[in-house]
Formats: C-alpha cells, sequence, structure tokens
C-alpha cells in the first residue's frame, strides 16, 4: 500500500452513517468502477487475491481432470487456486522478464490443459501476445494473475482484461489496497455468473441471483462489505496516480544508469505497460547481482529474486509434498480424475532456467513518493557498487 488518508476516513464515514454495513451500495459502485478502470464488463469484489484467482478459475469451469499451466516464478497461490479448484498445476519456466515462458508453456500443454494462469509479477506483464497465440491454436483459456498488478497495462489495454478473467489482489502489499482484499474481471457473462455463485456461497444474498442464467451451485463465502467498497473506491481514484509516480521514479532512475558500464536492466514485455513498482537489474552472474546487492544495501534494499521465498516454485512446500488438499479424498493429485494427468514431482532442480534467471536479477521496489534527493542517492550508491 503506497498512500491513504482523510479522503479514505470520510468515505468510510459515509458508509458507516448508514449503519447498513453488509454488501450494498458502496460495492456494487466499486465494482462498476473496477469494471470501467480496467475496461472489462463485469467486476466481482472478494476477499482476496487467492479467492479472486479460485472464484475465476472455478468461473472459467476449470476442475478436476484439467491441468493448469503455472510460472515457476509466483507467490504460491497462483498453484494453490488451481489445486482448489480439483484441477493440477502444471510449472513453466520464466523468460527473460521473469513472467511465464511462452515457449515452455507450449512444451507443456498436453490434451488435459484447460488454462494457463499468466502472472504479471512485480508488475511486469507477462508475453500476451504469446500466450494469446498459444491459446488460440490449442484452445486453452487465458486466466491472468493481476495480484501484483493493479492497474498495469499490456500495450494499451489494462492486465487483466485480455485473458478470459483477470484476478487483482487488494492486500497490504499491493499497489491499492485495503489490508486485504481482491478482485476478478472479465467479459464472459458464464465466468462472472459462476464466479458470483462461487463467491456468495451459492448467490444467497444476491437479489437478483434468480435472474442468472448459469445454474446455481454451492460455492464458499468471499463476499467484502461496505467499509472495503468505499475505501476501494477512493484507492481506485489513487491508482492512476500512484502509477503514473512509480513510473517516473523508474523512468528517472533507468535514464540517470543508462550507459553505466556494468549495469544492465532485465526486459519487459511493455515497458510503458509495467506499474513500475520494481527496478529490475540483470547481471552475467549469481556473485555479480550478490555483489551489487550488498553494497547499495547501505542506501536502498536490493534483492534477488531467487531469496523471495514462496514466491520461488521449489518452496511452495504443501504444493511440493503433493498436499493439494486438506484431505485425501479432495486432494486433486490423488483424485482418480487427475491420474492421468502430469503429476510431476517438482524439485530444486526441475526448472534451472528460472533457477538461473532469478539468481542473476537484483530487484529494487520503488516508492511513488521518493523525492529526486532520494532518488539521486540510489543512482550514486548504483554507480559506486559497480565501480
Ligand atoms: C498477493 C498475490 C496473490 C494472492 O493475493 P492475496 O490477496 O494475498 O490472497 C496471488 N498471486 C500473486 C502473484 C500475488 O502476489
Amino acid at each position: 500500500m503506497y498512500r491513504m488518508g482523510q479522503e479514505e476516513l470520510d468515505a468510510m464515514k459515509r458508509a458507516m452513517d448508514t449503519k447498513q454495513l453488509f454488501r450494498g451500495n458502496e460495492i456494487a459502485a466499486f465494482e462498476h468502477e473496477l469494471a470501467e478502470v480496467i475496461g472489462t464488463k463485469h467486476a466481482l469484489a472478494v476477499s482476496g487475491g487467492t479467492g479472486a484467482l479460485i472464484a475465476a478459475m472455478v468461473g472459467a469451469g476449470i476442475g478436476p481432470g484439467d491441468e493448469v499451466i503455472v510460472p515457476g516464478y509466483t507467490f504460491m497461490a497462483t498453484a494453490m487456486a488451481v489445486l482448489a479448484t480439483g484441477a493440477i498445476p502444471v510449472l513453466a519456466e520464466c523468460d527473460e522478464t521473469c513472467t511465464i515462458d511462452v515457449e515452455d508453456v507450449e512444451k507443456k500443454i498436453t490434451k488435459y490443459t484447460k488454462a494457463v494462469a499468466p502472472v504479471h509479477i512485480c508488475g511486469f506483464p507477462a508475453n500476451l501476445d504469446g500466450l494469446k497465440a498459444l491459446a488460440d491454436k490449442y484452445g486453452i483459456l487465458i486466466i491472468e494473475d493481476a495480484c501484483q498488478a493493479d492497474g498495469g497495462s499490456y500495450k494499451g489495454q489494462r492486465l487483466g482484461s485480455i485473458g478470459d478473467a483477470g484476478a487483482f489482489s487488494f492486500n497490504f502489499f499491493k499497489v491499492i489496497s485495503f489490508g486485504e482484499g481482491g478482485g476478478v474481471v472479465t467479459n464472459n457473462d458464464k465466468i462472472y455468473e459462476r464466479a458470483l455463485i462461487y463467491h456468495d456461497g451459492g448467490a444467497a444474498f444476491r437479489p437478483y441471483a434468480g435472474e442468472l442464467h448459469e445454474p446455481v451451485f454451492c460455492g464458499t463465502q468471499l463476499r467484502v462489505g461496505e467499509l472495503f467498497g468505499a475505501f476501494m473506491r477512493v484507492q481506485l481514484t489513487r491508482m492512476d496516480g500512484i502509477l503514473n509516480d512509480l513510473r517516473a521514479v523508474k523512468k528517472l532512475i533507468m535514464s540517470a544508469l543508462s550507459g553505466v558500464e556494468g549495469i544492465a536492466f532485465a526486459p519487459s514485455h511493455d515497458i510503458e505497460g509495467d506499474c513500475g513498482t520494481t527496478l529490475p537489474f540483470r547481471f552475467a552472474t549469481e556473485e555479480k547481482a550478490r555483489d551489487f546487492a550488498a553494497k547499495i544495501s547501505g542506501t536502498v534494499n536490493g534483492w534477488l529474486p531467487i531469496d523471495s521465498g514462496k514466491h520461488v516454485y521449489y518452496n511452495w512446500d504443501p504444493v511440493i509434498a503433493q498436499r493439494g488438499g486438506h484431505c485425501d479424498a479432495v486432494n486433486p493429485y490423488l483424485m482418480p480424475q487427475n491420474a492421468n494427468l502430469n503429476l510431476t514431482k517438482y524439485d530444486k532442480n526441475s526448472l534451472p532456467k528460472t533457477n538461473d534467471i532469478l539468481s542473476r536479477t537484483v530487484y529494487i521496489s520503488l516508492n511513488p513518493d521518493w523525492d529526486i534527493n532520494k532518488i539521486n542517492e540510489i543512482v550514486d550508491a548504483c554507480k559506486a557498487a559497480v565501480k
């Protein structure tokens, strides 16, 4: 979370004054505004990004018997969401941008592949043109995990709006936030209705649930209340300002460092569209990356994505152990419907290209409110580190 203030307090007071905190006008307005900003027909507010991914996947009809291809570099939630539907996550390598590698995705497509879930990790858009070509060729769906990329875009379209459905997170560590929260966006009526049914315990509380075209099934409870709606409506109005300022900081640092010997940046599938939350340095060796991170650490935290815990596939402990559910009967790895699927047992060496790229990358997490002095200090520290 980057910014919050009096406007959020005023909005929450407005909601409290109605003495009606259950899902109502504020949430309805937030969903309408989110759909409008992202450029989709539908949006659904939910209680978290993981829930948003599960609702989107359930909405898309993903379940037992299906494989969903996910990148080896993402928060574990992407793979857990696949398992929550009863499907099997199949891991793919990352490309030089640290997002899912389209060539490796194609190698991993089987007759069981139902979808690919690209992750716009650290605000960097995945190669959506490449994935769309595969989706058309093989008839698979694209569920965008845009949890780290609220408001980012790819070739002029907002992330989340390009695949069949998209999931956002509004937890504390994301671009806009209510501490916890999430959103599902889609242009597809069927995915929307099924996600709605799933998120509201079988459409229990929707006055117009009787008008749904999809048969109602049992779901879970991912609804959010009016304080969330009031707060997030203000956050949404801050989003483009936050992104503009992050991108400006990124641009200033990158241009000040361009041409400096020993400094190179990782490529991007859309450098204008990426959120600017993260500045990606790329080195020839892990040793050089670690040396650079150590040398700038007095000024700014530089971190290697290979060290980012539950964001690296071999640290997804319950997934790696194939404990995919709370008991054997609901563990997708043990379900008879999944017996013929790709049940690869992953370990530390399963995705060597991903390991290599993540070990030679140094990220600096940017702040939209850094002033020119802070930016200059960072630039100087980076120059000194490669001297
Ligand atoms: C944060 C995050 C999620 C999950 O979001 P929650 O709101 O914490 O459930 C999913 N995927 C990625 C890539 C994330 O960074």
